[in-house]
């Protein structure tokens, strides 16, 4: 059975005063929650504070991008090893959001991919389609095109030792949440997909779902067979709300 697994995006919020609260608070709620996996990705100069803070805790830390070369002359990157000397295990990649505004490419995408497994993270692989995709019924051709770029690269079971975030992009940050039966049905067919290269990689890939998920719809959509947990934004901000989140995980998780 696959574990239940609760991801926060911090995105770009916090200081220094603020995080040691909500830290601290994530740090607590997460503690009696052995069924779950609860991670935290911050933005980069916060990740020493988060190392002090949840160090020995059971919340692990990440970033929320990483670049796809090692070293080297590539002026404001952070490369996989330098998150790795802060303690990461897990970095988000192909965010939609850095798809959108930083230009991130399929092919770009999987490069960072590549570059976060080899240097030990796993990787959250963001994918997902814009309102005007999923309306004109283009959802699975875009999430697989995102996924290919992936599998070509890397293979399936490198594809399978990562996490997989289906994020539609219109329930990002929007309050307008995919419904229980609509986040399946793609989740269902990521499994589906990688099945069809690797049975037993399909069955172990988590795939996490986000886009606008909070504490009063998490149950019903953890609920689901094929939603092994949820990568969350706004909600990860709030300690409680967070908190609240990683119990309805446990919960599902029983
Ligand atoms: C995200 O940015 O990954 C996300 C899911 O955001 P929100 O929960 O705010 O929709």
């Amino acid at each position: 059975m696959r574990v239940k697994r609760v991801a926060g995006n911090w995105k770009m919020n916090g200081s220094l005063v603020s995080n040691q609260a909500l830290l601290e608070a994530v740090r607590s709620a997460a503690e009696p929650l052995a069924a779950i996996e609860c991670v935290v990705c911050v933005p980069y100069p916060y990740l020493a504070q988060t190392q002090q803070l949840l160090r020995g805790s059971r919340v692990a830390w990440g970033a929320q991008d990483v670049c796809q070369f090692a070293a080297g002359p590539y002026t404001g990157a952070v490369s996989a090893a330098m998150l790795r000397d802060f303690g990461c295990s897990h970095a988000i990649i192909g965010h939609s959001e850095r798809r959108a505004l930083f230009g991130d490419t399929d092919d770009g995408v999987a490069a960072k991919y590549e570059a976060a497994h080899a240097a030990g993270l796993q990787p959250i692989l963001c994918v997902g389609e814009t309102l005007d995709e999923r309306q004109a019924g283009h959802t699975e051709a875009v999430v697989a095109r995102q996924l290919d770029a992936v599998l070509r690269r890397v293979g399936v079971g490198v594809l399978a030792q990562g996490i997989v975030a289906y994020e539609p992009v219109w329930a990002i940050g929007t309050g307008r949440t995919a419904t229980p039966q609509q986040a399946q049905a793609v989740h269902a067919f990521i499994r589906a997909l990688v099945a069809e290269r690797d049975v037993e990689s399909a069955a172990k890939l988590p795939v996490l779902y986000g886009g606008s998920m909070k504490a009063s719809n998490a149950a019903q959509l953890l609920a689901m067979p094929d939603i092994d947990g949820g990568l969350i934004g706004g909600a990860s901000l709030d300690g409680a709300e967070f908190g609240a989140i990683c119990r309805s995980a446990a919960d599902a998780a029983r």
